[in-house]
């Protein structure tokens, strides 16, 4: 059974990289039919952020993600945080250092601080804690036996570091990139367990992924300078044989394509939500979520997974279920994947175009609600049927709509001025005088307002365009007879008394 992790750290909100991360896992796992499952990873105590967690499962069920094993779910190898889990980790350590392949160290961060800057005056181009450097150092491989026992009977704090050989190459097969090979020089003797006594990233990943049977590890290219470090840590503990797959996912560039797509790039558009309690700053305040700034989920899955990914087709539009069956690693690129806001709200254009008239007049009745704007479901309906191919985001169903709830309180000069003339206003007069206290449809304003040009000796042409600034405020916009029906003959006639008083 395939079995694949999203393994976030709950330090902050969770960034479009990690989102496409966990889509990218999901795809893969229900294409075969296998489980995703969530772990948190919270070991780093000091990044701990509160709330992180529940963002992220609220982005992910946003998402349409749905998590088969994890800390809300349970399954047969919880735990699912690695808080809960300390116990576990200090064993595989202890076993290491048993048979040799870890080590106590007692340095202090003065002297390690000490000998990065030696290193550096010494123009090293390593200024790793390895094989070569850990002999001057403070540890269990150059203190006496019976020191190492007094110092940690008297309580000095230490940590556990892996024992990385000094001459070898480590290799794996990345299902992305392929071979990848590194030499054990260039391998820092990585912290396993910190002096607090919790382990770090690499122990926990590492026991985890082993002991919840994870057969893929699916995750960011910023990981792959670790990967030979978990290799080893596989051999070490003796688990080589049921090591997962490792696929490292190409980053996100910016939109030019030059470089990596920054925390700053992506604090306009990097959250998939956008949860009101984590607006503490002004700066924070001014940022939207994909789902605030009105994109449906189901275009912002779309988009997210065209991110690194190409279905090897000319068609881009694909259902969560479609990606889930083509999706394939194999079609993952090795390069990275510019970060193309345009290409995303061109998706959700399309969605929006794709809705049921009916569901996108249940989204207007919920904006509209928000905004204590009245309206009934016959006029959300109306007006849904007429926005529907002119908007990008659900909100411009309220903003570029607003005609529909208010009369314009002014009119784009432009065309006031250019067609504004004594014929147009006779031709409203008289229209309005027509309309009077009867209910008009559609068809009913044509033939009223062709009356009116043709008694004036004008054509509709000529007023067309200022009875539409008279009646919305604005020189463009859906089929104009269509919106004085969803107004009504009063208002029309009110907007109209109004414009040309
Ligand atoms: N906790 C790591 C993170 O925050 C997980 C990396 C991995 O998937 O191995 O990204």
């Amino acid at each position: 059974e395939i079995r694949v992790r999203f393994a976030p750290s709950p330090t902050g909100v969770l960034h479009i990289g990690g989102v496409r991360t966990a889509l990218y896992n999901y795809l893969f796992a229900k294409k075969h039919g296998g489980k995703f499952i969530l772990r948190i990873e919270d070991t780093d105590q000091t990044r701990f952020v509160e709330g992180a967690e529940q963002y992220i499962k609220d982005a992910l069920a946003w998402c349409g993600i749905q998590i088969d094993e994890g800390t809300d779910q349970g399954g047969d190898y919880a735990p699912y945080k690695q808080s809960e889990r300390k116990e576990l980790y200090k064993k595989y350590a202890q076993q290491m250092l048993d048979e040799g392949t870890a080590y106590y160290a007692f340095d202090t961060a003065e002297e390690l601080d000490k000998m990065r800057e030696a290193l550096k005056a010494a123009k090293a181009n390593s200024l790793n804690y390895n094989s070569i450097t850990r002999n001057t150092m403070k540890n269990s491989l150059t203190l006496s036996e019976e020191e190492v026992a007094q110092r940690l009977a008297s309580g000095e704090p230490y940590v556990i570091r892996i024992k990385v050989p000094a001459k070898e190459d480590v290799r794996l097969n990345d299902m992305i990139r392929g071979w990848v090979n590194v030499h054990t020089s260039t391998m820092d003797d990585k912290v396993l367990m910190k002096s607090d006594g919790m382990p770090t990233y690499h122990l926990a990943n590492v026991v985890d992924d082993y002991l919840m049977k994870i057969t893929h590890v699916i995750r960011g290219e910023e990981w792959l300078p670790s990967a030979p470090l978990h290799v080893l840590l596989y051999r070490y503990l003796g688990w080589e044989n049921s090591m997962p797959q490792f696929a490292h996912l190409p980053l996100l560039l910016k939109p030019d394509g030059n470089g990596k797509l920054s925390k700053r790039d992506a604090a306009k558009h990097g959250f998939p939500i956008f949860p009101m309690e984590w607006k503490a700053t002004a700066e924070d305040a001014a940022l939207k979520g994909f789902k605030e700034e009105g994109y449906l989920n189901t275009a912002f899955v779309n988009f997210l997974a065209l991110l690194g990914w190409n279905p090897g087709t000319e068609n881009e539009i694909f259902s969560l279920d479609e990606l889930i069956e083509a999706f394939t690693i194999e079609r993952v690129s090795k390069a990275g994947a510019k970060f193309d806001i345009d290409k995303a709200i061109w998706f959700n254009q399309q969605y929006i175009r794709n809705l049921a008239p009916s569901d996108l007049a249940t989204m207007l009745l919920e904006q509209a609600q928000t905004a204590s704007i009245k309206c009934d479901e016959q006029k959300a309906l109306a007006i849904a049927e007429l926005l529907q191919e002119r908007i990008d985001f659900i909100p411009e169903l309220i903003s570029k709509g607003k005609y529909f709830f208010e009369a314009p309180s002014e009119y784009v000069e432009k065309v006031v001025r250019k067609k504004w003339d004594n014929t147009a206003k006779q031709v409203f007069e008289a229209l309005a005088a027509n309309m009077n206290g009867k209910n008009w449809n559609a068809e009913d304003f044509q033939n009223g307002l062709e009356q009116a040009v043709t008694a004036l000796d004008t054509k509709v042409g000529m007023v067309m365009q200022i009875l539409r600034v008279a009646i919305t405020g604005e020189a463009g916009g859906p089929d104009l007879m269509r919106v004085m029906e969803v107004l009504g003959t009063n208002e029309v006639a009110d907007r109209i008394k109004k414009a040309t008083n």
